[in-house]
């Protein structure tokens, strides 16, 4: 029977001797053993009466058996529905109902929370705890190995992830077998990956990073995997002479940074940095390349779409870029209003098209219509422009964007400037309302320890760099930015913490 996603990982397995997965505990686990492993969840699954189609919601602490969890609900074709370990039993709720899910998986510790929403809306609830415990543990480990999968078509869904959603009700991407099986594999040819690929693995599971672009290239190549519960810098730094790859988001990067042992000799093992999920500063970038003599490789993609552009694996990578589309993907700029295609080199609304971009929002179908255009391209919401090598920039998110005094100021533009200023670590810049302008521009910087920097440094230092319309009408200091668990700066925190600001 064929099995769109699962049998694309299967056809990758030609030694079932070959090393899948090491844990930092020290356990191995082989690809064989693998198999039989998401066989045993797959029968428990489907003993406990999950059908094809059915969502499995998983709220459970990084360990391999979320991994293992993500299979056997590909193989059994439920439809995999992980959730960020922050969320609240309010937002669960949310998330329960709204998927209408037929079975919660949560952490032992969790259960009791659970119990009454759980029944509430008439849905399962099984626990598993990291340390091989829990009722699902329990009845996965006295399954049968063996498992038939079932029938899936390349359109069926494989998953679907809630966004992180800053404004209103988060949304349920709802991701087929082909979205998450053709992504891996463009993904495996434009990085290079071969079965001889080592990459550490330190992101979260519930979000496309670390579960989708992460384990599913390694599934696709065959590599392997160090799995690691978190990111910790020295744990990381420990592990790249024995690895060859490393997917992070750029906090990764800024505190390997850090570490004093982060040198050429620690990275020479290492054929690969990427990058993504936020932007990258080119200072990090070009900082990496002089301490180890790597070029970060960064990528942009999203829920809804997958990985969406990378920068070239031969050839240029530049700092501040996402690089060109990936296989199969077209990517344009248009005018956000019209929809018109832009020039090239202007700057618009990112849209995208191709078979990493997904089927629509869960139950919300007037949302879906409102974010594809009639010729099947998605509405990223990001702004940003190609220049003339067809490097891809992103200058922000539509959202984000300001207009004072009728004009439009990309955040981003006036971020480079500040954070080019001598003592400045980084700056975020947002509009606040503004009775004259109707917004009027912020900033929002973070100092290097010991600087003196103050209001007047940084307009001084600005001066002649940015058009006046630009510059800031406020500045505030702070010792850090707000960022969620995947580095995004959460500018929608910022504009709520100065709401009450009155520029005079
Ligand atoms: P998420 O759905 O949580 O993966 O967030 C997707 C959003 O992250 C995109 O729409 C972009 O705004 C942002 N993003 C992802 N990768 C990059 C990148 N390399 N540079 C800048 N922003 C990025």
């Amino acid at each position: 029977m064929a099995n769109h996603l699962f049998d694309l990982i299967r056809s990758t397995i030609t030694d079932p001797n070959r090393l899948f997965m090491e844990s930092s505990d020290g356990a191995h686990m082989s690809y064989g053993a693998l198999m039989e492993e998401t066989g045993r969840y797959a029968n428990a699954l489907a003993a406990l009466g999950i059908k094809p189609g059915d969502r499995v919601a998983v709220q459970l602490e990084k360990s391999p058996a979320v991994i293992f969890i993500y299979l056997a609900c590909v193989r059994i074709g439920a439809v995999f529905l992980p959730l960020n370990t922050g969320y609240t039993l309010n937002e669960l709720d949310y998330f329960i109902s709204d998927s209408g899910a037929a079975l919660v998986i949560c952490d032992p510790q969790a259960e009791a929370g659970l119990a009454e929403i759980a029944k509430r809306h008439n849905t399962l609830l099984e626990t598993h705890g990291r340390d091989q415990s829990g009722s699902l543990y329990q009845k996965a480990a006295s399954a049968p190995a063996h498992f038939a999968d079932v029938m899936r078509g390349p359109h069926d869904l494989a998953a679907i992830l809630y966004t992180s959603g800053t404004t209103g009700r988060s949304k349920g991407a709802m991701l087929s077998h082909d979205n998450l099986a053709s992504n891996a594999l463009a993904l495996v040819q434009t990085w290079h990956f071969t079965p001889n690929d080592v990459l550490i693995h330190a992101l979260p599971v519930f979000h496309t990073h670390g579960l989708f672009v992460a384990t599913n290239v390694t599934l696709m190549a065959g590599s392997s995997l160090i799995f690691l519960p978190k990111f910790d810098a020295k744990l990381v730094l420990a592990y790249l002479n024995r690895a060859s790859v490393l997917m992070g988001v750029p906090t990764f990067y800024t505190r390997l940074l850090d570490e004093a042992g982060l040198d050429r000799e620690a990275t020479a093992k290492m054929r690969l940095f990427i990058s993504g999920s936020a932007p990258l500063l080119a200072d990090t970038h070009r900082e990496w390349s002089k301490r180890t003599g790597h070029a970060i490789l960064e990528r942009y993609g999203m829920t809804e779409t997958n990985m969406n552009t990378s920068n070239p694996y031969d050839g240029d990578r530049v700092p501040g870029t996402v690089g060109m589309p990936l296989p199969g993907v077209e990517a344009r700029i248009v005018d956000p209003e019209t929809g018109t295609v832009l020039p090239q080199g202007d700057i618009g609304m990112i849209e995208v098209k191709g078979p990493n971009v997904f089927k629509g929002y869960w139950n919300m179908p007037d949302k879906t219509k409102a974010e594809f255009r009639h010729d099947g391209f998605f509405i990223t919401g990001d702004l940003g422009q190609i220049d003339e090598r067809g490097y891809l920039s992103i200058v922000g998110r539509g959202k984000d964007l300001i207009i004072s005094g009728g004009l439009n100021i990309y955040p981003k533009e006036v971020e480079e400037e500040i954070d080019a200023l001598e003592g400045v670590v980084e700056s975020a810049v947002i509009g606040l309302p503004h009775p004259d302008f109707g917004e009027g521009v912020v900033a929002v910087i973070v100092r290097e320890k010991d600087a003196t920097l103050n209001d007047n440094a940084v307009m001084a230092g600005l001066d002649g760099r940015l058009a006046r319309f630009k510059l800031p009408k406020r500045i505030f200091f702070v010792d850090e930015l707000p960022r969620n668990t995947m580095g995004k700066v959460q500018k929608n925190l910022l504009r709520d913490s100065y709401k009450h600001l009155r520029f005079n």
